[in-house]
């Protein structure tokens, strides 16, 4: 396959929005896929003529030329490895995509609260009018976009994985919004390689560029220490601002938010629609992000005091006889299902587990055991679970469905409480996907 401009490893979202794009520029393309290819993106390669392969990498022996490598794809294995050694470039689709743009790229990484960081950049620039595409993880890849049309602004979700294969990518804005252990099965169970491999958002950045980070983070501190940026850098945190002169986002004494940069008028925020302080550093995030690229004021204001709530995510679903339930599904680890409890202004039932990637469950108990009544485990395997917390929740039961778990809460709930779905774990044992999980609860809940 020496004939061709550009390989995509992966007929996935990104490898296939990698090949649209690469098709419309008018590269020759192709596709290998050591897995089946799904039949929708099989007849979108299918319909422009690039040619594919499945269940096996025939084409990459002894290619050597410029590859795009989709995220799911380890680094460790053997097709990568191959392709190395015969001396192919491989890059990501992010970095691909990123070549051919002329906006400017707004890109959001972080643990948790990138979906909703990214949706709520987006909110603010389509509120203020501008010329703007959301992609990346969050939906469509960006090649994908951009094999349609360029825009003015990008702002991207973007995951580590896409991080680990970038050479050129420099966004004019980046943010890392936390980092806590999550996917260290795939950085040799090292936390600091993860934040590494997060920290390589900014590494092409100039001092004109922005950085975003959480002044409060240890590890993005650390990760700070051991690499060298030219960013410019802003941070945000729930401390007031040091003074006038000083950047970044932090409360006043009227608990608003107030935000400054450096020759922009400083402006304040409040009435956020979403509640919760993890809301809050994503609106802070999200509105430094905009100010530096001069939207106005009042759009900010607007799109975040009318920003909707995402599904699964803290999501408020109905009351039934005063007892209020809530899916937060998509808390797949221990942070944000922290954030989820200390949000909670109710005594809680709480459906919690699932696959656990290795949780550390003892930063929970002090707000587990202020917060927490009774403990319904929902997974195949609840030990870990039920050991750390037996001390600390009187009660605790072990559910292996969804309609079980829903039912038991319902059965130990009084009026004024609450039944959170924040299981702090992968869905991978009992359902298909985070979304299958939450509209589970969502559909059992309105049968009570
Ligand atoms: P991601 O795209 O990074 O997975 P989401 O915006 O989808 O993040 O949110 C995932 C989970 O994390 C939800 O349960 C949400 O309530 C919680 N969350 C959102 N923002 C933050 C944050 N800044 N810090 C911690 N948890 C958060």
């Amino acid at each position: 396959m020496d004939s061709i401009d550009l390989l995509v490893l992966g007929g996935g979202e990104s490898g296939t929005g990698a090949a649209l794009l690469a098709h419309a520029l008018g590269w020759k393309v192709a596709v290998s896929d050591g897995g089946s290819i799904q039949q929708l993106h099989k007849k979108e390669l299918q319909d422009r003529g690039i040619a594919y392969e499945e269940n096996g990498h025939n084409w990459t022996k002894n290619y050597s030329g410029l590859t795009v490598k989709s995220p799911g794809i380890p680094s460790a294995s053997s097709v990568v490895t191959e392709l190395k050694e015969a001396g192919a470039e491989l890059i990501s689709e992010i970095e691909w995509a990123s070549r051919h743009t002329r906006g400017d790229i707004v890109a959001i990484t972080g643990s948790n609260g990138k979906t909703t960081t990214t949706s709520m950049t987006h909110a603010i620039f389509r509120c203020a009018g501008m010329d703007v595409c959301m992609a990346g993880n969050i939906g469509n890849s960006m090649a994908r976009e951009l094999a349609e049309t360029d825009s003015a602004h990008w702002v991207l979700e973007v995951s580590s994985f896409q991080l680990d294969d970038i050479c050129s990518f420099r966004p004019r804005v980046a943010a890392i919004l936390n980092i806590t252990a999550d996917h260290l099965d795939r950085y040799g169970h090292s936390l600091q390689a993860y934040a590494d491999a997060k920290m390589r958002i900014a590494m092409n950045q100039e001092d004109d560029d922005l950085l975003i980070l959480p002044d409060f983070d240890p590890v993005v501190n650390e990760a700070l220490k051991r690499t060298p940026l030219r960013s410019h850098i802003v941070r945000f945190s729930d401390d007031p601002l040091q003074g006038p002169a000083s950047e970044g986002a932090g409360l006043n004494e009227d608990q608003h938010i107030r935000i400054q940069l450096q020759n922009r008028e400083p402006m304040e925020l409040f009435d956020l629609s979403l509640p919760g302080r993890h809301n809050m550093y994503n609106s802070m995030a999200s509105a430094i992000a905009a100010r530096y690229l001069e939207v106005r004021e009042e759009s900010i204001r607007n799109a975040l005091s009318n920003f909707e709530r995402l599904p699964h995510r803290l999501e408020s679903i109905l009351s039934i006889n005063g007892v209020e339930y809530i899916n937060d599904s998509k808390a797949t680890n221990v942070n944000s299902t922290q954030f989820a409890l200390e949000s909670m202004s109710r005594q809680t039932i709480w459906i919690a587990g699932g696959v656990d990637k290795g949780n550390d469950y003892q930063e929970l108990v002090p707000i587990a055991k202020e917060k927490v009544k009774a403990l319904v485990c929902l997974g195949k395997d609840n030990d870990r679970l039920i050991a750390s917390f037996k001390d600390s929740i009187d009660l605790i039961a072990e559910t292996d469905s969804m309609q079980a778990a829903v039912h038991t809460a319902f059965s130990i709930a009084k009026k004024g409480e609450a039944v959170l779905l924040s299981p702090a774990c992968a869905s991978f044992d009992l359902f298909e996907s985070f979304e299958d999980r939450g509209q589970q609860f969502v559909n059992f809940v309105r049968q009570l």
